[in-house]
């Protein structure tokens, strides 16, 4: 069983919350044990934590793997965090903003990572395409997010839900959903219900794509403008009108699709084509 104590410090330390860094801190002992058993860490796994808060998942992940780097941004939190861990000697933690840190770096360029976090939610898409299109070492992100951004990640196509970050992840990675959390397991409790998700890092994308910049222009255009036919939506990428009608034939896509009905392969091949004809 374990044992949290976030109530306890944030009443030791007067600790005020912050609306605006998203803090909604972990008092449910089930939620942190079933984020760190879902990751799947052991004793070898180098591990960041992208706002630790008091430590409460922190504390846990510390007892499970080599190695924690706690990422925090609240400089109120930082003299609260280096007390409560000063005898701890697996955990460093870093008073920097996570979308603007090099996170090979502070694990060391050749060492592999997985990120463990019950992320502030106004930078989840952010922070995940951020470590997804980053050429960074993970092998898995196990994260607590809105429930609304799970399901649009899990989202498959001809859902009102499937967009960008369904691709952006599906791409990259084997998404599995390990629970639902209801808003009663935090401090103060969010307005919504979450979810963690476990992403582990396909060793090569799903499908082949040439130029992952313009797939995803592609895939960005497709979705911009969602009740628009392809075939219009794709129009302001500026690329002549031939090519982008021949691209779809030889990808035998029709253009009166819209882009919520494409595939990830079907986005591969047509950027691709679309590629192939313009440098040709
Ligand atoms: N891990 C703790 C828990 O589960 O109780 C706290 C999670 S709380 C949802 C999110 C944490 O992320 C807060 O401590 C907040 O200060 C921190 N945070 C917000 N924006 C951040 C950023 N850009 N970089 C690093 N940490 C950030």
């Amino acid at each position: 069983m374990i044992n949290i104590n976030t109530k306890d410090i944030v009443k030791k330390y007067g600790f005020k919350f912050s609306k605006s860094l998203g803090q909604n801190f972990l008092i449910d002992s089930s939620v942190v044990r079933d984020i760190v058993e879902g990751s799947n860490i052991d004793k070898d796994d180098t591990v960041i934590e992208i706002g630790p808060g008091v430590g409460t998942l922190t504390k846990e992940l510390s007892l499970n793997c080599k190695k924690v780097y706690s990422i925090e941004i609240d400089s109120k939190l930082i003299p609260i965090l280096k007390e409560e861990f000063k005898e701890c000697n697996n955990v460093e933690v870093i008073h920097k903003d996570a979308m603007k840190v090099n996170f090979n770096e502070i694990v060391g360029e050749n060492t592999n990572f997985k990120v463990v976090a019950n992320l502030p939610y106004y930078i989840t898409t952010p922070i995940i395409s951020k470590l997804l299109l980053g050429k960074y070492n993970f092998n898995s992100l196990t994260i607590m997010i809105q429930k609304e951004v799970a399901d649009r990640i899990n989202a498959k196509p001809n859902c009102k839900e499937y967009g960008s970050i369904s691709i952006l992840v599906q791409y990259y990675c084997n998404a599995y959903t390990i629970r639902k959390v209801p808003p009663q397991s935090f401090i103060p409790q969010p307005k919504v219900e979450s979810t963690i998700i476990k992403l582990d890092k396909l060793d090569t994308p799903r499908a082949y794509v040439k130029d992952e910049k313009f797939f995803f222009e592609l895939i960005r255009s497709s979705f911009n403008m969602r009740r628009k036919t392809l075939k219009n939506a794709l129009k302001n990428l500026k690329i002549p009108n031939d090519i982008i009608e021949f691209s779809f034939k030889e990808s035998n896509i029709d253009p009166k699709r819209r882009g919520e009905t494409l595939t990830i392969e079907e986005f591969a091949k047509l950027s691709n084509n679309i590629l192939n004809l313009i440098n040709n």
